[in-house]
């Protein structure tokens, strides 16, 4: 998967892509992030990517022109499955879109700045619009960001032990048991027996009905895409 993300802020996103599974991702091959700047399709000499807003009010808005010749050079050299703009008026990031969207092509991501994109760039160039919650940042690149270390670790390959991402929290619409290290004691708190018993199928029942148990009292909302009483 290539998943190339355009900002006017490229060094804002470095870092997550450098650390950990998002890195592994990229080494082992399975996806490659590329970070492109907007202002190289800029069509001034100043860099410029926005401009005052028609009909008034505050804030500046990111221009078509640099928007439509940057995902137009991209798409003349790659195929995309998806050109995702983050909006905060997007479609809520969940684990079932994360899914779907580990298993795209490339895409595109689109990070918006000040007031957001010019409405054209949604209307002719995005696919699809995603918000990682009811709150309003100052860019996407955070969004982007959030949305890229979701998908990436479930592309499949990326995990070193698969059933790792399986277990999760929000598959199978249920919240993740609690998990316990060593020492099995510490300051008289102790792990559940259950955990230390080494009976594999107690042990599986006892986190089944945790996770009921969790999901009914923190996210019921999820119960109701299941089957479970
Ligand atoms: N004026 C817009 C907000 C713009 S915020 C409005 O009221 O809807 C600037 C940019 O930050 C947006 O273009 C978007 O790319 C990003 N952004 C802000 N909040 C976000 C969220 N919750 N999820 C994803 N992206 C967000």
């Amino acid at each position: 998967m290539r998943i190339d993300i355009i900002t006017v802020h490229p060094e804002l996103m470095e870092s997550p892509f450098r650390h950990s599974i998002l890195k592994r991702a990229q080494d082992k091959g399975l996806v490659e992030v590329n970070l492109i700047n907007l202002r190289d399709y800029a069509l001034n000499k100043h860099r410029t990517t926005d401009d005052y807003a028609f009909g008034g009010g505050a804030g500046m808005v990111m221009m078509i022109e640099p928007i439509a010749l940057c995902i137009e050079t991209l798409k003349s050299k790659n195929n995309y499955e998806e050109v995702i703009y983050m909006s905060p008026d997007g479609v809520l990031l969940d684990q079932p879109l994360a899914n779907k969207l580990s298993l795209c092509g490339n895409m595109i991501i689109l990070c918006g700045h000040y007031k957001g994109v010019d409405e054209r760039v949604r209307e002719h160039f995005i696919t699809r619009e995603v918000s990682i919650g009811d709150y309003v940042l100052s860019g996407g690149e955070l969004g982007a960001a959030v949305l890229c270390d979701a998908v990436i670790r479930l592309i499949p390959g990326v995990l070193n032990d698969e059933t790792s991402a399986l277990s999760d929290s929000f598959q199978d619409n249920l919240i993740a048991p609690p998990v316990y290290s060593r020492p099995a004691e510490f300051r008289g708190w102790k792990v559940p027996d259950i955990l230390l018993s080494g009976h594999e199928k107690n042990i599986e029942k006892w986190k089944y009905e945790q996770s009921i148990k969790r999901t009914k009292e923190r996210r019921p909302n999820l119960l109701k895409g299941n089957n479970l009483k």
